[in-house]
């Protein structure tokens, strides 16, 4: 029995919840779920984006759900307030290529390790009339836990390279330091090959020969971009899922947001959300259940016939995440 907080939040994050919870709900596993709110509608009933009671809550799970929330400019940002209240300070987002998905490329299996707390988004800017300033704060200690949580990550999922990203020959003094706590760490990582690369030559790279890249680790703006790059290649935000993990939690949410466009329709994509409780059940050790989920998934996307319009089909939301829950019968 697993103690799930659920962020539902605004927009189609309610409709991509919904499907990805109707999946779990088929699994041979027990969760019981805690809903709670966050997002621009908690501010309407209770003139906070993010209760601190919602935060509580997710540090008594044992793991969080997050769908998306509107962050409406001025107000404080939920997901931003829990990564830093829960310390998650990795952010995981893989760059996997599905069959029957438009992508750029059909054979790409990566994944970006970004440090999630410090760097160029310390929150740390000053404003004169004239000059404004942000500082970029690369600090040992938070440099070497993520190294480290990304050699850990390579051997945990049997990957043989970890390719960190940097641009140490500008940034001298805060990239040297990332790149050289980055050689530290993989001293005691013998067994898995190391790599580092600038920024700009990364980014290339990314779209010229993103094979190359296996698991990649690096600072929290250059992260930010890089990653959003790696959900282009393969099929674009109804597919990326992520990951935010700390010491002590873990909360999983799709990249894309609460897409008030699309919100009311049931025509949301619902694979981010499905992919990000798959990465909740890794979290969990459920390995072979998360395994069988995005096996069914794919069966889904291969087929093609009950997918949602953004894929090409006409199911809803509910429907695709049926015919999920269709594939895995027999499997569990
Ligand atoms: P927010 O303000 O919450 O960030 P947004 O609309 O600016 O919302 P996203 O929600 O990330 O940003 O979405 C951008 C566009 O991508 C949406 O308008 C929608 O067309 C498309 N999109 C996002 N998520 C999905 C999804 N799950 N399925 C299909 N299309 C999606």
């Amino acid at each position: 029995m697993f103690d799930i907080t659920v962020i539902s939040g605004d927009g189609i994050g309610k409709e991509v919840m919904g499907a990805a919870l109707h999946v779990l709900d088929h699994l041979n596993i027990d969760f019981n779920y805690n809903f709670t709110n966050a997002g621009n509608e908690c501010f309407k009933k209770t003139g906070t984006t993010i209760p601190d009671k919602t935060i509580n809550e997710a540090r008594e799970g044992d793991a969080t759900l997050f769908g998306a929330v509107t962050t409406v400019p001025g107000q404080k940002s939920a997901i931003i307030t829990l990564r830093k209240e829960l310390d998650l300070f990795a952010n995981i987002r893989p760059v996997k290529s599905y069959p029957g998905v438009k992508s750029l490329y059909d054979d790409l299996d990566f994944v970006i390790i970004r440090e999630n707390t410090e760097g160029l988004y310390s929150g740390i800017e000053e404003a004169t009339e004239e000059r404004a300033t942000a500082l970029r704060v690369i600090t040992r200690e938070a440099s070497e836990r993520i190294c480290k949580f990304a050699f850990q990550y390579a051997k945990k999922t049997d990957r043989g390279k970890v390719t960190v990203i940097h641009k140490a020959n500008v940034l001298k003094k805060t990239d040297g330091l990332f790149r050289n706590i980055f050689y530290k760490i993989a001293a005691d990582f013998s067994d898995i090959r190391t790599e580092d690369r600038y920024v700009d030559a990364a980014a290339m790279l990314f779209i010229t020969k993103p094979q190359i890249f296996d698991v990649v680790v690096t600072t929290n703006l250059f992260g930010d971009i890089l990653s959003d790059e790696g959900a282009g290649l393969v099929g674009g935000l109804g597919l990326t899922p992520s990951a935010n993990i700390g010491e002590n939690y873990g909360l999983f949410e799709p990249v894309h947001g609460s897409a008030p466009d699309m919100a009311g329709k049931n025509i949301a994509n619902p694979s981010a959300m499905i992919l990000s409780a798959v990465m909740m059940l890794n979290y969990l050790k459920e390995y072979e259940t998360a395994r069988n989920v995005e096996n069914a998934l794919i069966q889904v996307l291969i087929e093609g016939k009950t997918v949602t319009p953004d894929l090409g089909g006409s199911a809803s939301t509910i429907e695709m995440a049926k015919e999920v829950i269709n594939k895995l019968e027999g499997k569990l």
